[in-house]
Order: C-alpha cells, then structure tokens, then sequence
C-alpha cells in the first residue's frame, strides 16, 4: 500500500504567524489593541488599517530579518506532526511571501529546527490545489474548497480560526488529538484516485 500524505499549512497550523504580527503592533502601540481571537479577516492589514498598519507595514513587520525564524510554534503542533509522522510522510504546503528575499530561507530553517522537516519535505506554492496529498490541512477556506475540487477522493481538514468562522468545511478542528484521530481513521478508509 502506498504511503500515506499529509499535506500541512504552515502559517497557523505550526507556526503563529498572526499572533506574532500582532505582538509587534500592540507592543509598538503600548497596549493590546488586537486580540487574535478578534480577527475576524484573513488578511490582517483589513483589520489593522485604520491604526496605521497598512498591507506595506504588516509586509514591514514579516520580513524583519529573523522574523520568520523565530516564529512561534503553535502549542501541540511538534508533537501532532510526530504522530503524523507515524502514519506515513508529512509535506508543509505554504505560499511564500513574495515581499521578502528571506522568507523561503528562514521557513525552511525553522522547520527543519522546531519539526525536524527537511527541504524535500516543503512545496512552496500558493497553488497548493496542484499538490496531490491524502489529507490536507489549512486555514484558509478558500485553499480547502480548491484543494477539495481538485482531489475529491481524499480528505481536508480546515484548521479552526478567527477568520473562517462562516465557512461550511465538512471537517473543521483546532486540536491536534482531533486532526490526528481523523487522520488515523482517514487513512483506515482510505480510497486510491
Ligand atoms: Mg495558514
């Protein structure tokens, strides 16, 4: 039986991306002005906006050096994707910024460090719906339903957030006990496309 594939996001599945960018604003602005819990949109400069953090400020505060490499490991992520691990090959799916000339660089860094995920392990593309996987996890709704149409024998998970509170994914978590017991019966199931 072939291997087993999981497709992973980065940003928000492994790593807090939003919550780091958000840290650098309220501590710029002096108090917790955003909560991440309140971002109701993606994209965080719609949010920010108004206080100044446009699209080329957030771009500012991502492509700090070492920004990307130190990104926060999401809580539960390291050891989720050991016992995905276990049922066959894991792959991070993750469009880069196409803002910073470093971000590639210090995202393979950091994932080979806090995940043990090598180069030969990460596509990155912000086609991620060309990747074939049995499962595949994001944030995004939008990658979720695109990725869906295109390999309609696997599964995809949407990972629970702010953002795609509205979305009608058929299978939805923020627990890594929960992505990873899919996981397990997923791959009991499992169909060849
Ligand atoms: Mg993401």
């Amino acid at each position: 039986m072939s291997t087993y594939i999981t497709l992973l996001d980065c940003d928000t599945v492994l790593g807090d991306l939003m919550g780091d960018v958000l840290r650098v604003i309220n501590k710029e602005l002096g108090e917790e002005r955003f909560r991440y819990e309140d971002m109701q949109d993606f994209w965080i400069s719609n949010v920010t906006a108004d206080e100044g953090y446009d699209e080329e400020e957030i771009n500012t505060i991502m492509n700090a050096d070492g920004f990307i490499e130190n990104l926060t490991v999401c809580p539960g992520a390291q050891a989720g994707v050991e016992a995905l691990k276990g049922l066959g090959e894991v792959f991070v799916l993750t469009k880069p910024s196409r803002h910073s000339p470093t971000w590639v660089y210090e995202r393979l860094i950091w994932l080979q460090k806090n995940f043990g995920i090598d180069a030969n392990h990460v596509v990155h593309t912000g086609a991620k719906h060309l990747v074939y996987g049995n499962l595949f996890v994001d944030d995004l709704h939008e990658n979720i339903h695109t990725w869906n149409r295109r390999w309609q024998n696997s599964h995809s998970v949407l990972w629970d957030a702010p953002w795609n509170q509205n979305d009608n994914a058929h299978y939805r978590t923020g627990s890594w006990n929960q992505l990873v017991n899919w996981a397990e019966k997923f791959k009991r199931l499992r169909r060849f496309c």
